[in-house]
This record gives C-alpha cells, structure tokens and sequence, in this order.
C-alpha cells in the first residue's frame, strides 16, 4: 500500500514537474493567509507590527465573495496555514476557519501565534478544532530568556508564550514551539530542543531569520543578526539534530550555495495571500501576482503576470529555503523526498 502511494506520487510528480518546466500551474495544494497585520509582538527582525494601517483588509465577506466562486482551484488544497500579525488578534478567526474549511474540505490547518494572549489563543483554537479536528499551532519562542527576550523585544513574551503552550497541551492540541534562529540564539539551540522535547514535551521547529520586502518589511535590517559561514558547523548540528523532518535535510547546502536547489513549486501548488487580498508566489519574491479586491482569483492565478513570475521561478532568478518553500516542492514533487528515504535507509 505504502509502495503503491509512492508510486503514485512519483507519477504525478513528472508531470508536476513537466507543467512546471512549462510555467503552468499545478493544482492548488496549500497557502498561506496573512489573516492581519496587527500585532503585539516586538520582535527585532520584523517591521509587521510597525504596520498601522489595518483598514483594508480582507472581510470574511470579502473571502466568501473573492474565492469561493473559484472553488474547483481549492478542492485539493490539503494545508492552509494561518499566519500574521498576530492572527488571533482577529476576534473572526474561527469564522475565516470555517469559510476556508468550506472552500477547501480536505485541508488541515496549521496556526501560528506570537503566544502573549494564552486564554485568546487557547479559546480560539477550541473553535477551530470543531472546524479542524487535526489543526495544528505553533507557538513562537526564540530560545531561553535572554535570547527570547532581546529577539521578541520583550521582558513578558518568554513567560506568556510558555503559559500559551502549557494551556494548549493541557487541552490536548497538535502543538509546537517555533524558533527563529539568528546569530543570537543559535549557541544555544540545541541546549532549547532538548528542554522542549525532553523537559516539556512538545516538538521544536525552526527556520533561519529572512529578509522579505513585502512581508516582514524588514530589508536590510537583519545583517547584524543572520546566520553568515561562521554559523554553518552549528547550524549543521541542529540539522542533524532534527533530521526526522524534511526541511533541513537540504538546508545547510543551501547556506553554502545560496541559489535554489531543489526546484521551487511556490506560486505554482501553493501561493500567499496578504491581508490586503495581494497574491504572491511566497512570503519572500515581492513579485505580486494580482490583488484579489481587483481582480477576480481565476484571472490573478490564471494571468500573464502570473505566467511571468513563473518563468523567472523556474529560471531560478529567486532563492530561498524556508519551511513553507519546503512544504510547496514537498507537496508538488515527492523526488527529493524519496531520496532523503532512500539515504536514511542507506544510511547515508
Ligand atoms: S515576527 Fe510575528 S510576532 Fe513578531 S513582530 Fe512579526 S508578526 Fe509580530
Ligand atoms: S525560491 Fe523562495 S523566493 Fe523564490 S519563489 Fe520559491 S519560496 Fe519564493
């Protein structure tokens, strides 16, 4: 049975990877939605929460009205994950949940939260597991205290953040804590997983700190704070550490070569919708594809600009390895995860 589903996703992956050569998309297998971009967070890599301007964005009225006649592009989807801002400063999320879930029956959800309004978060989430019942959260904690603390940009986050995630595991919900390792925290990160994984119980995943113009706004701003070649030999310790999930199995590659590696399915399986109703291939290219206010779904995903933006994809004029970029080739081409199978079984 198992061989006969990695057969299938062999197949499809030729063609996948065949429509992509041809800058066709592939059907719509995840996205991620910028619920908001209100936050209270503080985090220095990120210029998010400098955002005041909130009034444009999407209504549930809105989604309803822009998507859902555009529903045969959804009936595939299988994750939609939820991000912000702080998305659970939307007092409507578990309505957007619902909306989506209409949209999209087969998806699970994956949340993630800043983690400084534990009964928020936690009440919200009862809502969404009656939509979900396999949703998913991620609480951001960049480390111990000192590190969390001057990262978040607060003395309060570390101990809120714990409580969210205690009260969520107290209420048996699929959790795990999120870092984002910088020059700051990566010292210690190992020491991190082991007291998240040994001392509380709950699964530790990370990304490397990122530059995006459209999302995070913060261009330029993260140099004194990226991992650079020094931070390499630790960066491969946590690699190994967690080699049990696929993202950074090619990740240390990737900081040494710098160009896209395994080819890119972002804005051809999956894409990111902002909260102003932008669509992008992903959180980083600040090429936008359409903006769903605008224009209807069908003529943004379908469009020439969109066709552009695939082209200089493929032609890998953009890079970057996060774990979203992950998800998008994961889900489109089951190539590179069949060899990391296959070495592990090797034992390579
Ligand atoms: S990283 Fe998240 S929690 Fe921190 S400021 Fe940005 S949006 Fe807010
Ligand atoms: S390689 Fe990175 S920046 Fe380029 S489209 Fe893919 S996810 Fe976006």
């Amino acid at each position: 049975m198992h061989r006969l589903h990695s057969a299938r996703r062999t197949l499809s992956s030729g063609s996948n990877l065949l429509l992509r050569r041809w800058a066709m998309p592939t059907s719509i297998k995840y996205f991620t939605f910028e619920v908001t971009r209100r936050c209270n967070g503080r985090c220095i890599y990120c210029n998010i929460w400098k955002d005041t301007e909130h009034e444009n964005e999407l209504t549930v009225d809105d989604l309803t009205a822009r998507l859902l006649p555009y529903r045969q592009h959804f009936r595939e989807v299988v994750s939609i994950a939820i991000t912000g801002g702080e998305p659970f400063l939307r007092d409507d999320l578990p309505v957007i949940c619902a909306r989506l879930k209409f949209l999209s029956p087969k998806a699970r959800f994956g949340l993630v939260t800043n983690g400084l309004c534990p009964d928020k978060v936690v009440e919200t989430m009862k809502k969404i597991r009656e939509i979900d019942a396999a949703c998913g959260i991620g609480v951001s904690i960049d480390g111990f205290y000192p590190e969390d603390q001057q990262l978040r940009g607060s003395n309060v986050h570390y101990e809120l953040a714990w409580t969210t995630v205690r009260r969520l595991l107290e209420n048996r919900f699929n959790v795990s804590v999120g870092s984002t390792l910088t020059r700051i925290n990566i010292g210690r990160a190992l020491e991190f997983k082991s007291f998240c994984e040994e001392r509380v119980n709950v699964k530790w995943m990370f990304q490397i700190v990122g530059e995006s113009v459209h999302y995070y706004d913060n261009l330029k701003r993260i140099d004194g704070i990226s991992l650079t070649s020094k931070d390499l030999e630790m960066l491969e310790k946590v690699c190994q550490a967690t080699a049990e999930q696929v993202f950074p199995h090619y990740l240390v590659k990737y900081m040494k070569e710098k160009k896209q590696i395994i080819p890119c399915f972002s804005g051809f399986t999956g894409f990111f919708l902002n909260s102003r109703g932008t669509v992008y291939p992903c959180i980083h290219l600040n090429s936008p594809l359409g903006n769903i206010k605008e224009e209807q779904f069908g003529d943004v995903w379908m469009g020439e600009k969109a066709r552009a933006i695939r082209k200089d994809i493929v032609r890998k004029a953009c890079h970057c390895f996060t774990p979203c970029e992950v998800c998008s080739w994961g889900e489109a081409n089951f190539l590179p995860l069949l060899k990391i199978r296959l070495k592990k079984r090797l034992g390579g």
